[in-house]
């Protein structure tokens, strides 16, 4: 099609085509039609990328920060002139809407431009000792990084893979979603443009669990960088563990959201329903379990159910649309086992609860009140377009709904009162929270979760530590 990217893998410094390799269909969810084949690695192909990465640390860990910030700030530059493209690329093989894609294409471009600086703060320190001996504590990168991105944030979380680990002077070998390739690839192709030696970035495709026991059997690879499921990635910090490998892990989420009866509720449904229905509520901080207190629990879902109506759902290359489809046919159904189990077990549907229209993977915004806690959508993330709402009385309650679940990805609040406001900041289990906000992500602001939602953080210095071990030099 089009516009659309040519789908290749990218070993040692060489963009590589199907040729004799197997190839996976890449469709449109918004169609079902194909957009191209993409070549999947085979073991030889995983072994050259091995052995580039291991080739190109031994360089690239003694570069300057000047080396790596003129990198990754040309690769800032470059994914802004872009923009246009790689939001359409994007859209086309995830389907969430061209402003949406836009946004995180500018976001992933501020990632690089951040770690442009941060590559200069790895700092260690000078431990105090008698006169004429030494203590150093210094900040090393880690080594080659192996890194799963998933495919709801096509753009950004292959960039979030690559950035802080180069920014640190590691090197990576990415497999982003055999779902969506392309957008990858353009981030891949920003950074070669803007300068990057070969085999420091490589970016492979193929099938999940081959290349993840191929990658981290190797103990040339130092550690694992996952995002995906917690399931997936139980799986995957076991083959780590065989080689005591480093990990960063981003895995699923539940977000609860309480909203406190003294809460501004035009401004907090507005906040909530575009944060709900953004990328057909495919985000693992998705605000997903709504506890509403009491007092303005049947205000709440009937001017939530009325905005949630107003999400114009179609095509995400039309700009008029809010919602595109989901991202692919195994989503639709899942909604479609948890709406029903959900309504079986004595929720009420207020609005959507189908699929819309007769082509693609679309699923209508959707609202469920009175949710019994014994229903699977109130243990299992939904990763889609429903709204999960439940009444609660007093703030402990809420607090002992919301900590119930394993996940601790984020969590929000909403409420005007300033000390209920740091009572629930406090006490809320998440590695992120939200108070009358919804904004999770910035490029200085530490990303990640605690609990069964994985541990460690990309973005902020945070990032840039996760990539670095510690050593110390005592010297007499
Ligand atoms: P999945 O669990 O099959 O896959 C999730 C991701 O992991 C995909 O990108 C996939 O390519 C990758 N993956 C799967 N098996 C792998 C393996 N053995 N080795 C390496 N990578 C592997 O689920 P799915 O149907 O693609 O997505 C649905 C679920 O995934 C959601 O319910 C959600 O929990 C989770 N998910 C989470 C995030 C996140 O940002 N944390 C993103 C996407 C999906």
């Amino acid at each position: 099609m089009s516009g659309y990217t040519d789908l290749k893998l990218y070993i040692d410094g060489e963009w590589i085509g199907a040729e004799r390799r197997r190839t996976h269909r890449v469709v449109n969810p918004a169609t079902g039609g194909s957009l191209g084949e993409l070549p999947l690695a085979d073991a030889a192909d995983l072994d050259r990328a091995l052995a580039a990465t291991e080739r190109a640390f031994r360089q690239w860990k003694r570069s300057t920060p000047e080396e790596r910030s003129r990198v990754l700030k040309g690769t800032a530059q470059l994914m802004r002139e872009r923009v246009d493209h790689i939001a359409r690329v994007a859209t086309l093989e995830e389907g969430k809407p061209l402003r949406e894609t836009r946004a995180e294409t500018l976001a992933a471009a501020n990632l690089f431009e951040f770690f442009g600086e941060e590559c200069r703060r790895a700092y260690g320190k000078v431990l105090v000792r008698p006169t004429g001996t030494r203590s150093l504590v210094v900040k090393e990168p880690i080594g080659p990084v192996a890194a799963f991105a998933p495919w709801n944030f096509p753009v950004i979380n292959p960039a979030r893979k690559l950035a802080a680990p180069i920014a640190a002077g590691c090197t990576v070998i990415l497999k982003p979603a055999e779902e969506s390739p392309a957008s990858a690839i353009e981030v891949v192709r920003a950074l070669v443009d803007a300068g990057l030696p070969a085999g420091v970035a490589q970016l492979v495709f193929g099938v999940p669990d081959e290349v993840s026991r191929h990658l981290l059997a190797s103990t040339v690879v130092r550690k694992l960088s996952f995002t995906g499921s917690t399931v997936v990635g139980k799986h995957l910090l076991a083959l780590a563990a065989a080689t005591v490998k480093r990990t960063t892990m981003e895995l699923g989420g539940h977000a609860p959201v309480i909203v406190f009866d003294d809460a501004d509720l035009e401004r907090t449904v507005e906040m909530l329903a575009t944060a709900k229905y953004r990328n057909a509520g495919q985000v693992c901080v998705s605000p997903t379990r709504f506890y509403v207190q009491q007092g303005i629990y049947e205000r709440f879902v009937t001017a939530f159910t009325q905005r949630a109506r107003k999400v114009e759902v179609g095509d995400g290359l039309i700009e008029r649309h809010h919602m595109g489809p989901m991202a692919n046919p195994r989503r639709p159904q899942a909604m479609e086992a948890l709406i029903g189990d959900a309504v079986s077990h004595g929720a009420t549907l207020r609005t959507g609860g189908e699929r819309h229209g007769k082509e693609g993977f679309f699923y209508q915004p959707t609202v469920l009140s009175e949710v019994p806690a014994a229903s699977r959508i109130m243990t299992e993330e939904p990763f889609g377009p429903v709204a999960v709402l439940a009444p609660f009385a007093t703030l402990d309650e809420a607090v002992e709904q919301a900590n119930r679940l394993p996940y601790g990805l984020a969590a929000y609040a909403f409420t005007e009162s300033n000390k209920r406001a740091m009572l629930i900041g406090d006490a809320l289990e998440a590695g992120m929270v939200g108070i009358n906000s919804v904004a999770m992500a910035a490029a200085d602001a530490p990303f990640g979760g605690v609990k069964e939602s994985g541990h460690g953080s990309e973005d902020g210095a945070e990032g840039l530590d996760d990539s670095l071990v510690t050593k110390v030099i005592h010297q007499a």
